[in-house]
């Protein structure tokens, strides 16, 4: 049997890019289907835009901070429109870029809705054609959900999709949700100047990180006038006129300009033919994989969002790589999700890599545990009440570091490099001797001598 395609990927996204480029670079013939814009979400919807806004929202606060280094600046005034209008310039560069390298690569570019027939079977939906592949892999990525549960009304909240593209600025938003989009979001709109409320279904934002970062973005948040409400779902969303109106499950009524909905992200496999192929699905709808990414039918595999494995651009293009050493370098590589670095880009921002101090003694681990709590040295001249929090839970057995977390401005930038360490399986020690840059804040990692508690591991 011959096929047109030695590769068919469904999604130009993060993970799609990657490994159509990869295995065109291994001389495959390659196709590659991508509906809306090449990038994915990570660069039209998602990261990218993302960070732009945050660093947006960020001059508020050196503005304000800058007079204590006695600068006195001008009235200052934001414009939202010229903000998206230039973002979405750099959006469209940047996409453009990820269209003409996977060209170079030699791969075939579809612009079209691509769905699964048989095992080897795609059909192109706006063009109206079949084309087979000898693999396919599904890239296909995810959605925000908008399933606000029993809430009516809840066609009135926008998602992050929208987010990137309001006409204008909102004078007041209601977030809905307490994880990365919910927080980032919050911070972002706050910083531009939005009176902001997050409404949090849990007790405490951003379930799963160390409970330290909970707590210190949580006051953080509340100190900068970013209003949090825990405990509380949407009930009902109303709109009159320009206006909306949350009334929650305990009967307040919270009024915005903007509702925007962020409760996670549901994979793309609707209507994508995987029951013709013979593709099983999770709960969810994500495609279920194997430690290489292979799905329970031979010849084809999946990578990134829509695995619903950990939603994030790096791992995505991690997956991508491995597939193409798996199937076209016939070296079998089952993907590493261990010691994956993640940063919430609040602020000051969350940044993590390895296990938080629950995980580590769910894990069965006795811990020494390293914390430094402290005023940033800009902050004692700009006056801002804020601290920054670095902390190191270490094995006290054998003194390796099972995770480093950290809260305060450029978190993400550290963190990235912790990762190497961690990945090298560095111990304290090795932190210890280490040679301190100052001044800095990344310092207080390797001069963090005594420790600040000890725990012993839970029950199994
Ligand atoms: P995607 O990048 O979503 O690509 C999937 C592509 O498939 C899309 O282009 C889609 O149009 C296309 N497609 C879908 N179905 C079909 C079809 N049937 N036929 C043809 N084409 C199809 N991650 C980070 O690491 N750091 C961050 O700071 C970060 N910030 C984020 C902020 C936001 C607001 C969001 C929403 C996500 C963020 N993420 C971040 C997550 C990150 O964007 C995703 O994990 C990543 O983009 C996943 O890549 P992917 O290749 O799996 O899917
Ligand atoms: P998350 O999974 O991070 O958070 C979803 C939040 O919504 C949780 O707080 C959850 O509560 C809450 N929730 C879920 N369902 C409901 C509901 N029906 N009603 C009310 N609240 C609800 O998803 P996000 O949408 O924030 O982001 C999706 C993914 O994208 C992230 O998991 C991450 O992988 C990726 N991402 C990464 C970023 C980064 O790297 N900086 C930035 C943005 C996104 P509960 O905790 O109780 O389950």
């Amino acid at each position: 049997m011959t096929y047109d395609y030695d590769l068919f990927v469904i999604g130009g996204g993060s993970g799609g890019v990657r490994a159509s480029r990869m295995a065109a670079a291994q001389g495959a013939r390659v196709a590659v289907a991508e509906e809306y814009g090449f990038g994915g979400t990570c660069v039209i919807r998602g990261c990218i835009p993302k960070k732009l806004f945050v660093y947006a929202s960020h001059f508020g606060e050196e503005f304000e901070d800058a007079s204590g280094f006695g600068w006195t600046l001008p009235a200052r005034k934001f414009d939202w429109t010229t903000l998206v209008a230039n973002k979405d310039k750099e959006i469209a560069r940047l996409s453009d870029l990820y269209r003409q390298n996977v060209t170079k690569s030699g791969a075939e570019i579809i612009m079209d809705r691509a769905e699964l027939l048989d095992a080897h079977t795609i059909y192109l939906a706006h063009s109206k054609r079949r084309v087979t592949a000898e693999y396919i892999l599904i890239a296909t990525g995810s959605r925000p959900s908008h399933n606000l549960g029993d809430c009516t009304g809840s066609e009135h909240a926008i998602t992050s999709n929208e987010a990137f593209h309001l006409e204008r600025l909102p004078r007041r938003i209601v977030i809905a949700g307490g994880g990365y989009i919910a927080v980032e979001f919050a911070n972002i709109f706050h910083g531009l100047g939005c009176e902001t409320t997050l409404v949090y279904r849990g007790e405490k934002i951003l379930r799963g990180f160390d409970e330290h970062m909970r707590d210190s973005l949580t006051e953080a948040m509340n100190n900068k006038g970013l209003r949090i409400v825990t405990r509380r779902q949407f009930r009902r969303i109303d709109k009159r006129g320009d206006e909306f109106f949350v009334l929650t499950d305990h009967d307040e009524i919270l009024e915005a300009d903007c509702v925007m909905a962020a409760i996670g992200r549901l994979p793309n496999t609707e209507n994508l033919g995987l029951d013709k192929a013979g593709v099983t699905v999770g709960a969810k709808g994500e495609v279920l994989v194997d430690e290489c990414s292979r799905t329970n039918v031979e010849n084809i595999y999946a990578i990134g969002d829509v695995t619903d494995r950990l939603q994030l651009t790096p791992v995505a293009i991690h997956e991508a790589m491995a597939f193409v050493r798996t199937v076209f370098e016939k070296k079998r590589t089952p993907v590493d999700h261990e010691l994956v670095p993640t940063a919430v880009f609040s602020q000051p921002e969350i940044a993590t890599v390895g296990m938080s101090e629950d995980a580590a003694l769910r894990k069965g681990h006795r811990i020494d545990v390293y914390l430094s709590k402290f005023r940033p040295l800009k902050h004692t001249l700009s006056g801002r009440e804020e601290r920054s929090l670095f902390k190191l839970v270490v094995d006290a057995d054998t003194g390796r570091v099972l995770g480093c977390h950290i809260f305060g401005h450029d978190a993400a930038e550290i963190i990235q490099v912790v990762a190497i360490a961690l990945k090298m399986r560095a111990t304290k020690a090795d932190f210890d001797a280490t040679m301190a840059l100052h001044p800095s804040a990344a310092e207080e990692l390797v001069t963090m001598r005594a420790k600040s508690y000890s725990k012993e591991p839970l029950p199994a």
